[in-house]
């Protein structure tokens, strides 16, 4: 079975690690708010590869995380943490908001949209002491240095940091500027934050560096070592995780096992609406509810 590795950039044959076991991690939902038909669009995309994967003969192992922790609003490490914004917005702490969207997505696409359940679906919180863990492994491998608000990623330490997304290093090294924040080198990232001196958040644990909580790439770096092993054959997700979040999953967990993280990337482009990106900030979104109480679900003509 062929499919385009967006890592070769090419169309390759798929050649399992284990004969006819396929080990299959998808990026999964950060769950601060009610999820739009962008993101099952995604779900349904791996919903269909398990499926043909399975009626292939295969033997599917599929991880999809809940992330359910301190993911920040925008790809960088500042800005405001998405879990703690919606908590804010609906008067609940992040813990109840993680509950209430994890229960409604989990009707939404299980239920309502009868996809398959993946075979592990890990929550972030459920792995902190297995991330701190692996903090600790780079650390002692001297890939970290710390800041006043968190122990970064140094990403002039991999030789071959960006090759997912063919960044151009040099360049982003040249227009940056890194004085602002303190980093090393521009692409440089999170991975554990502090807590604020005097702020007591909702979700933080102790660490060897300081109450804080994971940077968001940790996460599947550790739950795809934890549930699949280092490497695994089949890593997806959305298009826009390509530059940040695949590059720096890539990044911690080669600099730790010294193997490859994936050795076939899938990735979903986005839906679109009057040409534009369907997301919670342009305003432009549809949920499963609009859709149906709409009308707006297409049908075969006859
Ligand atoms: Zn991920």
């Amino acid at each position: 079975m062929k499919f385009y590795n967006t890592l070769s950039r090419k169309t390759e044959d798929l050649v399992p690690l284990n004969d006819k076991k396929v080990t299959l991690y998808a990026c999964g939902l950060t769950v601060y708010s009610q999820p739009h038909i962008g993101n099952w669009v995604a779900y349904i995309y791996w919903d269909l590869l398990v499926r043909t994967l399975r009626a292939s003969g295969y033997e599917v192992e599929h991880v999809q995380n809940i992330t359910d922790v301190g993911h920040l609003t925008s790809d960088e490490d500042a800005g405001e943490d998405k879990m703690l914004a919606g908590a804010l917005k609906e008067g609940l702490t992040a813990w109840e908001v993680a509950d209430k969207y994890i229960k409604i997505a989990d009707d939404e696409a299980y239920g309502h949209l009868g996809l398959l359940r993946p075979t592990h679906m890990p929550r972030a919180t459920a792995y902190i002491k297995q991330q701190i863990a692996f903090v600790s492994e780079l650390e002692a491998k001297g890939f970290t240095y710390a800041l006043k608000d968190g122990v970064y990623f140094d990403t002039s330490k991999l030789k071959d940091y960006g090759k997912l997304a063919k960044l151009d290093i040099e360049g982003l090294q040249f227009g940056a500027r890194v004085a602002d924040t303190g980093k090393k080198n521009p692409t440089d990232f999170a991975v554990w934050k502090f807590s604020l001196e005097g702020q007591k958040r909702d979700m933080e644990w102790e660490s060897p560096w300081g109450p804080g909580f994971p940077g968001w790439h940790l996460e599947c770096s550790v739950m795809a070592r934890e549930l699949l092993g280092d490497t695994i054959d089949i890593h997806t997700g959305g298009i826009d995780h390509i530059p940040v979040h695949h590059t720096n999953e890539i990044a911690q967990s080669e600099a730790v096992t010294d193997k490859p993280l994936a050795n076939m990337w899938l990735h979903a482009n986005h839906i679109k609406v009057d040409g534009k990106k369907m997301s919670k900030s342009l305003g432009n979104i549809y949920t499963l509810k609009d859709i149906t109480e709409k009308d707006l679900m297409l049908r075969p003509s006859n």
